[in-house]
């Protein structure tokens, strides 16, 4: 059995830490690999070399960290089949989806490759007689990032290119469900040039999340995951003086106007709802029919949802793969039986789906729920899985109203051919990226990603402008050169200028 190692200091690193975490292939529901466990001294050891490799990396040239990070984006790219085939065999998601995240991810390390642009401070001359004044912004130290396990690769890749390009040296706690990624990606750094210590990879559980949330010597941490731990996380970690960015959970509404082509909306909210098995955080897990949409809505969603091919992630033609644990598929299916005694029409009925060859895997099929109620749990609770739940209001305007009372604010869209509906929802929906025709909303690299409400705890969105800021200090400077021997006259209030 293989068997997954930390990755510390430019190597594969066996440390110390409890006894190390099956990895399953959710296809075939077999543990394929072990996954070591750090603990305090794994993460004390991480710190270590990462504190040591800031030394010199904080002092390379803004050329030296541009060079790395085109290379390692050229490597992301030669390595992008084998990178896929390591996420599909481990989450479940099809090689193809999983070559997505690894794109999206690889558009940060473009955005950090132009670091020597966004690094630009600014200068004022003569603020006041003979005085100048400029600024700039500094590295942090050593960082941290704790990542969720639905995208191994894009999600850690948010974070590090912008802490690594901005001077700051790296500790990746990755999911322990699909830890490989992230070893695949600590090697690319160091074919990329990148000095050992400046990218580390500790893997494990809570243990070595609150190691990482004690450390003294990790200046800020990155984490996104489910809302009580990105709560928990953003508490214990500010408590200890440290910078926190955390992102939480979701529940996502697509809202559909009578004006909307039905038929491409709900091609859209298929894909959007099915797609990775609905284990994305910017899943639509919520249609909002409004008043005369609904029936021909679902008539759509109903056909589209039996057509999707769920399969093992790496065979040719599968949409959807099975879901990342047995505890999770059990969850979904469970939630599904539920919403039917609560009095949810079940129109697509995914549970018990066997695939032929692979009858032990966390398979689910697409299930479509109507009628359903903001009391009900298929509506409160946050399922993670294929299952789209249809809620029916009468007006746009109740739509908003629905989507702001929900704790979540991470992403939304709405359907429609009208450009004031569509300027009305932008503008009044409490929610942090919002789509008009586009069901899953994630904003370009050179944007911040981020939601609001619960799906964001604390007040920093991730990568683009926010990122730089996050994993920089600025310092102002401002400065006086004196002609020689010129007269002093200094008193003793407090300086103005003149
Ligand atoms: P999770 O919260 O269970 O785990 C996230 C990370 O925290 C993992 O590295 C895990 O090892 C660690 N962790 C788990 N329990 C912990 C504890 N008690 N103490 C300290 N650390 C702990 O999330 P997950 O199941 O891996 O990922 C799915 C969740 O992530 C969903 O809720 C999804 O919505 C969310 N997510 C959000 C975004 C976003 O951008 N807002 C993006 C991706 C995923």
């Amino acid at each position: 059995m293989k068997t997954i190692q930390h990755w510390i200091n430019g190597s594969p690193t066996g440390a110390t830490g409890p006894e190390p975490a099956p990895v399953f292939n959710p296809a075939t529901g077999t543990e394929q690999a072990r996954v070591l466990l750090g603990d305090a001294s794994t993460v004390d050891i991480a710190v270590t070399a990462a504190a040591r490799a800031f030394e010199a990396w904080s002092e390379s040239s803004l050329t030296q960290r541009t060079q790395v990070m085109f290379t390692f984006r050229q490597l992301l790219v030669d390595h992008e089949e084998e990178l896929g085939r390591i996420i599909s065999a481990e989450h479940g998601k099809t090689v193809d989806d999983a070559r997505g995240e690894i794109v999206r991810g690889r558009e940060v390390v473009e955005y950090a490759c132009g670091l020597g642009d966004v690094l630009k401070g600014s200068f004022s001359d003569q603020v006041s007689r003979g005085i100048d004044l400029h600024n700039f912004r500094q590295p942090l130290g050593v960082v941290a990032g704790v990542t969720p396990f639905n995208f191994p690769a894009m999600v850690p890749l948010w974070m590090h290119p912008i802490a690594i390009a901005t001077g700051n040296t790296f500790i990746l706690k990755p999911s322990e469900r699909d830890p490989s990624a992230a070893n695949l990606v600590a090697d690319l750094y160091q074919k990329a040039g990148l000095p050992d210590g400046v990218f580390n990879v500790v893997h494990g559980g809570k243990t070595a999340v609150d190691a990482i949330l004690a450390h003294p010597g990790i200046e800020a941490v990155s984490f996104v995951g489910s809302t009580p731990i990105a709560k928990y996380v953003h508490e214990q970690a500010t408590a200890t003086g440290k910078r926190v960015q955390a992102l939480g959970g979701a529940k996502n509404h697509a809202v559909v106007l009578p004006d909307a082509d039905l038929k491409f909306a709900a091609t859209h909210i298929t894909a959007g709802a099915y797609g990775s098995a609905g284990e994305r955080c910017m899943a639509v897990s919520v249609a909002v029919a409004v008043g005369e949409a609904a029936d021909g809505l679902v008539q759509v969603l109903e056909r589209k949802a039996r057509e999707v091919k769920v399969g093992p992630g790496d065979a040719p033609g599968t949409e959807m793969g099975p879901l990342v644990t047995k505890a999770a598929q059990e969850r979904v299916e469970n939630a599904v039986a539920v919403a039917r005694t609560q009095g949810a029409t079940v129109i697509v009925d995914g549970r018990g789906l066997k695939i032929d060859g692979h009858e032990n895997g966390f398979f689910t099929g697409p299930s479509l729920l109507d009628h359903v109620t903001t009391e009900m749990d298929a509506y409160q609770e946050k399922l993670f899985g294929p299952v789209l739940a249809i809620v029916r209001v009468d007006t746009l305007d109740q739509a908003i109203d629905l989507i702001n009372a929900n704790p979540y604010g991470n992403g939304t869209a709405l359907f429609t051919a009208s450009g004031e509906a569509a300027r009305r929802f932008q503008r009044n929906v409490k929610v942090g990226m919002t789509g008009i025709n586009v069901p899953v909303p994630v904003p370009m690299s050179y944007y911040s990603f981020g939601g609001w409400k619960d799906s964001l705890i604390g007040d920093s969105p991730i990568h683009g402008p926010e990122g730089i800021r996050f994993y920089t200090r600025p310092k102002v400077v401002t400065t006086r050169w004196p002609q020689p021997k010129q007269q002093v006259t200094v008193g003793f209030t407090f300086p103005t200028s003149s």
